[in-house]
């Protein structure tokens, strides 16, 4: 199979060698033309003018059946098997038996392999399991581009352009090179005639794999669960069975990288259909083979991060994507969802993101150019000369835009009919504090703490806080910063923090009723940021509150931190303004003195609108179910905005909505003065504000309720389009 030859003249070779040494009358090889659809590519023993006219779906006959399930089909009365599709051309009816092995490598599939014969008779397991080894062989010759030729089916792999139709992240839009978060190990000799010396590699990288684990255990000290997290796995690496089947492999032909892979694709293929506590061992036996592979083939290293780098990955949390520094021009995601931490990241630094695009860590490798479309929610991947002309105009009209904004970059944000809007922007990293003059902001209206938290590998200490925090002050050179103490759990897991085992996170034990239960580091947290105010005027809430008492029980603590710092001789901050997050229904509903308590309300409408709703912010499949316009959610925000009015609490928005401009705009007319958003968005929310009439807005908004609409969405378009 080594041997070298072009593409079709190759696969012509392969299907006669296994037909002979399995003693069977056909062997054919059907690849994918397209996601969809197979074609035969070769055959030996089925009609040869049927070679690239046969085609079938996924699913449909017995061959797009063993793709579809990714499984082998074995039977020895082929036309009585469910499923069976007669195809005339292929003159296959004269055949009884069948096998059938998906070719995949790592869970992406790329063709089937199948035997058939005359005779009526079932493959035995080792039939079986050979066909499958010659299959894994195929599908990295696939990769390697060994069948490439005439037709769809043969074209060159991680060649053509490629189209990603994804959802909008982050607008925006960029020009650059992949860079592969995990990059594809690819695996240039399958196969090898020295078994002895195969096994004898793997085993010294499996002794090294174990020897690595069990550090990684030594190095838990007394965290039981920890521990235990880390014995399972270790029991995976220690598994004999494993082993055995990679020694089998490597036995029947393959080299010891190929023997890991292949049982990696099993083990993928079955990842798919297991239930979530199988899966989740399946994912740590996934990780193991990654290391052993990168270990074999010494490949997989990162690099450093070019220069013009879009990063492609499966998913990231948001540590990890903190670790790439702001060197990256735009994200692409193949998972992923709006409200993540992840998306918050790259939305703060104002870089194009586009998720869900299906597919495309197995068809990028670095280097490959890619332009981003973070409006459209696409990415072309090596584009062709239309496509990136077509882009350049894209870019250019971008930056128009762009200059627009800079002309009222220091106009205040008046409304048409002279109502005057705080327009602030959203932080959480020392980076994001250049953004602040030139974004025209009035002051940082949320600063996310958590994400210096996320991005080390140990709680911060005190000093190293008030440091940085004092930085964020006095960069802000006299405009107002409001802090939020930190807000973790749900999504934003902290590596060194014990893994809570919850049913349902987001509704579990996460920020302030962390910080409430076990206040240790939340009173170090507070006290690093009275330090680093030192004499200047300090805003501080709570994030997460849902009820009055979770509120004034956090202010005590501060008030008990202010005294000690007091006693200890430092130096007080100036006016201390103490607010709380409006994040849940609820606390809208809460009694009237906890309005009359705080110094201001931040309005959190990413949970909010997640709890409103029932729908989890980071799952795609709900979350756009909802409209943010949704008249019950604006009367919501309505109502929030009058009880502040009452008790005279300054209130502002600083979800992301409020960076949308339809959305701010109809917050704005709903009596919202304060918003607060990621820094890109603050020239397009203050070019709509400054044009609007907001009661006019606000007419149109209580017309569309009034008429019983379920969103004011389409109103409010329709009075701009007008205007
Ligand atoms: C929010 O929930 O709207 C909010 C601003 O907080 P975070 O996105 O950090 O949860
Ligand atoms: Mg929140």
């Amino acid at each position: 199979m080594a041997e070298a030859a072009e593409g079709q003249e190759r696969l012509d070779r392969i299907v006669d060698l296994v037909a002979t040494s399995m003693a069977t009358e056909v062997c054919s090889i059907y690849l994918h033309r397209d996601e969809a659809t197979l074609e035969l590519c070769a055959t030996r023993g089925l009609n040869p003018d049927a070679v690239h006219v046969t085609r079938m779906r996924v699913g449909e006959g017995l061959v797009g059946g063993v793709a579809r399930r990714r499984a082998p089909v074995n039977t020895a009365d082929a036309p009585g098997t469910k499923g069976f599709r007669y195809m005339p051309e292929t003159g296959e009816e004269v055949f009884s038996s069948f096998l059938g092995v998906p070719v995949q490598r790592l869970g992406e599939r790329l063709g089937v392999l199948v035997v058939q014969s005359k005779e009526a008779r079932q493959f035995t397991e080792d039939e079986v399991y050979a066909l499958e080894v010659v299959a894994m062989v195929l599908a990295e010759m696939t990769e390697l581009g060994a069948f490439t030729g005439e037709g769809e089916a043969l074209k060159p792999r991680h060649r053509q352009q490629v189209l990603f139709k994804g959802v909008m992240g982050q607008e925006g839009a960029t020009e650059g090179v992949v860079f592969l978060h995990d990059p594809r190990v690819v695996i240039s000799n399958p196969v090898s005639d020295d078994p002895e010396k195969e096994g004898a590699r793997l085993v010294e990288a499996v002794d090294k794999l174990r020897l690595s684990v069990d550090r990684m255990l030594s190095q838990a000290g007394g965290d039981s669960e920890q521990k235990e997290v880390i014995e399972a796995f270790r029991m995976f690496a220690y598994s004999r069975s494993w082993l055995r089947r990679m020694e089998e492999d490597i036995n029947a032909g393959l080299t010891a990288e190929a023997a890991v892979e292949k049982e990696q694709t099993a083990a993928r293929a079955r990842m798919r259909d297991a239930d979530p506590y199988l899966r989740e061992r399946l994912t740590d036996l996934d990780d193991l083979s990654n290391r052993l592979l990168r270990m074999l083939t010494g490949q997989g290293d990162r690099g450093t991060v070019p220069e013009g780098a879009v990063l492609v990955a499966r998913n990231i949390g948001p540590g990890e994507l903190l670790e790439y520094g702001r060197k990256l021009k735009g994200v692409v995601l193949e998972e992923g969802s709006v409200g993540s931490h992840a998306a918050i990241v790259a939305r703060a630094w104002a870089i194009p993101l586009v998720l869900q695009a299906q597919g495309i860590t197995t068809e990028a490798l670095s280097g490959d150019p890619i332009l981003v479309d973070g409006d459209q929610g696409i990415a072309h991947l090596r584009p062709d000369d239309m496509v990136r002309s077509a882009f350049g105009e894209k870019l250019a009209m971008a930056q128009q835009a762009q200059q627009r904004y800079a002309s009222i970059r220091d106009t205040k944000c008046v409304s048409e009919d002279g109502q005057r809007i705080e327009l602030m922007m959203n932080a959480g990293l020392m980076a994001d504090l250049p953004s602040l003059p030139t974004s025209g902001a009035e002051g940082v209206g949320l600063f996310r703490t958590e994400l210096q938290f996320l991005t080390r590998n140990k709680v911060p200490r005190r000093g190293e806080l008030a440091t940085l925090y004092s930085g964020v002050i006095d960069a802000a050179q006299g405009l107002p910063v409001v802090f939020r103490t930190l807000d973790i759990g749900s999504d934003k897991v902290l590596p060194y923090m014990k893994a809570q085992d919850e049913p349902n996170p987001a509704l579990g034990w996460r920020a302030i009723r962390v910080g409430l239960d076990k206040p240790g580091v939340m009173r170090m947290q507070l006290q690093a940021l009275l330090r680093a105010h030192d004499g200047r005027d300090m805003n501080i809430m709570f994030p997460f509150i849902a009820q009055m008492e979770e509120f004034l029980e956090a202010r005590a603590h501060l008030t008990r931190e202010l005294h000690r710092e007091a006693s200890l001789g430092h130096k007080l901050p100036g006016t201390l303004r103490i607010g709380a997050m409006l994040e849940t229904p609820s606390l809208a509903f809460a009694p009237r003195r906890f309005f009359e308590e705080a110094d201001f309300i931040s309005i959190g409408g990413n949970d909010l609108k997640q709890f409103f709703f029932a729908a989890d912010r980071e799952n795609e499949r709900v979350r756009r179910r909802y409209d943010t316009l949704n008249v019950s959610f604006l009367s919501l925000i309505e109502k929030i905005v009058t009880r502040c009015t009452q008790s005279d609490t300054h209130v502002s928005f600083c979800g992301e909505d409020a960076g949308r401009p339809v959305e701010a705009l109809c917050f704005a007319a709903m009596g919202l003065r304060c918003l607060s958003m990621r820094p890109a968005s603050i020239g397009p929310v203050k070019n709509i504000l400054l044009k609007a009439d907001l009661g006019e807005v606000r007419r149109v908004i209580e017309a569309a309720r009034d008429a019983g609409d379920q969103s004011v969405r389409p109103a409010v378009m329709e009075y701009l389009r007008r205007r």
